[in-house]
């Protein structure tokens, strides 16, 4: 009987202890996202920045910190730039997250300088951290390719199907810390493109989770299940404030890759891709989404609170679709010859570094034409059955910024001109105004086929009696403003 009191007494106090952990993990969250103007380092707020400045600020928050954080040089990439590991807390459950091994993927490498800081500013919940976990964090694993900002790291190989030839000196970075530390959580931070929904609901893919596989058939051991559960936690801090924006990303094996190794090689693995979100070209929100995840997921993690999510909502989560354009045009009307037809237009960006501008541009084209219904975009166009043509392209080069400002953009629109080849100097131009969408550096428009499918997106709209509605100059819609008689 005593045994039975002191039984039921320790259940109720493991209850009692589990629910403030709950309390005051919802309360940490709405903290990190209220207050995240106050834990984000503002120095950095752009995808594209210089690797050394990043560092310079990394060290900053690394002596800020007063032995709260410390830092070993211990990797060089191919081209002898250092990788560094961060380290903080000496607890028994070990957390590895290494951000940028695609070195076009810079969302989590900002997202972590804001986790550093953060628990630089909260000395208390740092100490309380302090003995339960041991945070290991490799921020831009691939700095060769960082520094360019492309994808692959100096010997063209893509660092992440290279977890079992370790021909990269990066990928056999990672393999060692991986072995030295035999984490039991590892986070594996990327960004995929920003077309991807979140199934069919309509929603961008802003965050895309993934526990991956480490076999064939996609089995569930306890390592796997534990990621899953993670997965699941990330899922819940995000949608919080941003709901039905997390989808799940496809679980296929891949023997080559970095994440699913991890898997079988015993760390449970987490894999979290950037996506897109609403007005968020410079995807400072997504650093926002991966700033609550990453603290949350510490906070789960050392609080064993993770272990109660259930792994059906994991699955219950919509898939990663390719199912987003940036700008959607429904319902128009195409001519060819003599034939007219209803389509709908899929329109997304590329980014292109223009010389003459001397900086990155982004150029909308046509990447998907026809019924396009199942399909979502971040700006939505009805054009309602209005007849599409390919805009005009003003026949004169212009060179001069006299000659471009005497121009009337007004009365060209009307007369269905979207595009001006201006090869001069851009320093009086004001960036995002119209005239800046409809200039175009290079006579390439000259040269763009009669199909709409892969052209630019310049086009017009016009109605039954050939008046031209809209403009569409660079993936932008412009209504025209009509005289009335
Ligand atoms: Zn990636």
């Amino acid at each position: 009987m005593k045994l039975l009191i002191i039984f039921t007494l320790l259940i109720m106090r493991i209850n009692l202890f589990s629910q403030i952990n709950e309390k005051s993990f919802k309360d940490l969250i709405t903290d990190l996202y209220s207050n995240y103007s106050r834990y984000k380092i503002k120095q950095i707020q752009t995808k594209r920045f210089d690797i050394q400045f990043y560092h310079q600020i990394l060290d900053s928050l690394i002596v800020e910190s007063k032995g709260i954080f410390s830092s070993e040089l211990i990797g060089k990439s191919f081209k002898k730039q250092e990788i560094k590991l961060i380290r903080f807390g000496d607890g028994k459950t070990k957390i590895l997250m290494w951000s940028q091994m695609h070195g076009d993927e810079s969302t989590a490498s900002l997202a972590l300088l804001d986790v550093i800081n953060y628990l630089n500013q909260k000395k208390e919940f740092a100490e309380s951290l302090r003995n339960k976990i041991s945070l290991y964090i490799i921020p831009i694993l691939n700095p060769d390719g960082a520094k360019k900002f492309e994808r692959r790291n100096y010997q063209e190989i893509d660092i992440n199907r290279d977890a079992l030839r370790l021909q990269t000196p990066e990928g056999r970075f990672l393999k060692k810390i991986r072995d030295d530390i035999q984490p039991d959580f590892a986070f594996n931070l990327h960004d995929q493109y920003s077309n991807y929904s979140v199934g069919k609901t309509g929603k961008p893919a802003a965050i895309a989770l993934l526990a991956p596989a480490y076999d064939y058939e996609r089995n569930i051991n306890e390592v796997r299940k534990r990621a899953i559960q993670i997965c699941v936690e990330i899922k819940d801090i995000i949608e919080k404030f941003y709901p039905g924006v997390v989808a799940r990303y496809d679980d296929e094996f891949e023997p080559r890759a970095f994440g699913d190794n991890f898997q079988k090689w015993g760390s449970s693995t987490i894999l979290i891709e950037s996506g897109g979100y609403f007005n968020d070209f410079e995807k400072q929100e997504i650093r926002k989404m991966n700033f609550l995840a990453l603290i949350g997921s510490v906070y789960s993690i050392a609080y064993n609170l993770f272990s109660t999510r259930l792994i059906d909502t994991y699955f219950e989560i919509p898939e990663n679709e390719r199912r987003f354009f940036d700008l959607l045009v429904k319902n128009v009307i195409i001519e060819k010859d003599s034939v007219e037809y209803l389509v709908d237009l899929g329109i997304s960006y590329s980014e292109k570094f223009d010389s003459l501008r001397n900086r990155y541009i982004k150029e909308y084209s046509v990447t998907d034409i026809g019924d396009l219904s199942t399909f979502s975009g971040f700006d939505t166009f009805d054009a309602q059955k209005l007849k599409i043509e390919i805009g005009k392209i003003y026949e004169k080069v212009l060179t001069d910024y006299s000659q471009l400002k005497k121009l009337k953009t007004d009365d060209l629109m009307k007369q269905g001109y979207t595009t001006i080849i201006y090869q001069g100097n851009f320093e009086s131009i004001e960036e995002n105004s119209l005239l800046d969408l409809m200039i175009s550096t290079t006579k390439y428009p000259l040269r763009e086929s009669k199909n709409i499918l892969g052209h630019s997106a310049n086009f017009i709209l016009k109605d039954r009696e050939s008046n031209v509605r809209y403009i569409i100059v660079n993936g932008k819609i412009i209504k025209i403003k009509r005289i009335e008689h």
